[in-house]
């Protein structure tokens, strides 16, 4: 997927590593979710304690990575990165986990793709920081019960409905990331920008903001392209017009959409009438798979209020055929 304003992780993103937030300080917006693990780890700090284990559940590019990075931080201790497909079996899981220092932390990310056996084997390492290993085979088989250091789990997904009750009842700390407000966006541009010593005004920070999808790090990409094109015009201050004529030029409109999103609703409006129409429909008439419009393309539109889900499919609203210059049909079911 190589849409400018995917939410989705790609190769670029890894030079963003600069800009990730380091500390809590420096993470901006999610007041709740800091504050509260502000006091948690301060906490376990006083205790000398492992902190308990933390979920962290939203939409892609929110932050959780950051976070669990964040988390590492602010205890002092290490972090080791992995996620649920990366873990093939159980071996592997115990290979990191007696790898673990005691208070390190380790993130697995898309944890809810862990598959059930590798899961088995996380149930008493996240209980009782122990791990049950059989050693033989046939009759001979035994189990042998080996101590870990006391470790922190933070996990990360996109939904927390997506993990099994026994996984989730593990964590002492379950924390929903959301889609940031444009002010916050707009700041974290600011400070992107602050680190890449890139100069842009306050508005263009807003402008980028605006199309960024509620989401981080959409943010950052569209500054790092933003940041080119105005390079390569022989410029060096982005101000809300370099921005936008950026912008534009990336095709990304001034809600953030892109040309995936206009073709989900022209092909609802031209070939369903607007809807309501089925997602699989949908999804067919514009050659995507339904898995994808529903968790990649849809959320965007549906929080945009572009588009609404009915009992009977889903259904362009007023304010969908506005912002692609259609008339509204007059006796709508919006
Ligand atoms: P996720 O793991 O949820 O997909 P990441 O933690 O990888 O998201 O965040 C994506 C990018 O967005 C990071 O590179 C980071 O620079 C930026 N980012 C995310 N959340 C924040 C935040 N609250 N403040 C500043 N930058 C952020």
């Amino acid at each position: 997927d190589d849409r400018i304003v995917s939410a989705e992780w790609s190769r670029e993103d890894t030079t963003l590593d600069s800009i990730r937030p380091r500390f809590l300080d420096d993470y901006i917006g999610q007041r709740t979710v800091k504050d509260n693990l502000k006091i948690f780890i301060q906490a376990a700090r006083e205790r000398g304690e492992s902190l308990d284990h933390v979920l962290l559940y939203g939409p892609p590019g929110l932050g959780k990575t950051s976070l669990a990075m964040i988390i590492a931080n602010e205890l002092g201790v290490h972090v080791r990165v992995t996620s649920g497909p990366a873990i093939e079996r159980a071996g592997d899981l115990a290979a990191l986990l007696t790898n673990l220092q005691p208070g390190d932390v380790l993130f697995i990310d898309e944890i809810h793709r862990l598959s059930r056996s590798v899961e088995e084997v996380l149930y008493p390492a996240m209980e009782d920081f122990s791990l049950d290993i059989m050693i033989g085979k046939g009759p001979s088989a035994r189990s042998v019960r080996l101590d870990l250091p006391p470790f922190t789990l933070v996990g990360a997904t996109t939904r927390a409905g997506l993990l099994s009750a026994p996984l989730r009842d593990r964590f002492g700390v379950i924390l929903h990331l959301d889609y940031y407000p444009i002010d916050e966006l707009a700041e974290i541009v600011r400070r992107s920008a602050d680190v890449l010593q890139v100069a842009i005004t306050p508005n263009a920070c807003m402008e980028i903001a605006r199309r960024a999808r509620g989401t981080p790090r959409i943010a950052n990409r569209l500054l790092k392209r933003v940041r080119d094109i105005v390079q390569v015009s022989g410029r060096d201050l982005i101000d809300d017009g370099a921005a936008d004529d950026a912008l534009t030029r990336l095709n990304v409109d001034k809600l953030g959409l892109d040309s995936v999103d206009e073709r989900i609703l022209l092909a609802a409006i031209d070939k369903f009438g607007g809807g309501p129409v089925g997602l699989e429909t949908l999804a067919a008439a514009i050659g995507e798979e339904s898995d994808t419009l529903e968790d990649v393309y849809e959320p965007y539109l549906l929080q945009m209020g572009l588009l609404k889900r009915t009992p009977r499919g889903r259904v362009v609203t007023a304010q969908g055929y506005r912002h692609l210059g259609r008339p509204v049909p007059s006796a709508d079911g919006n």
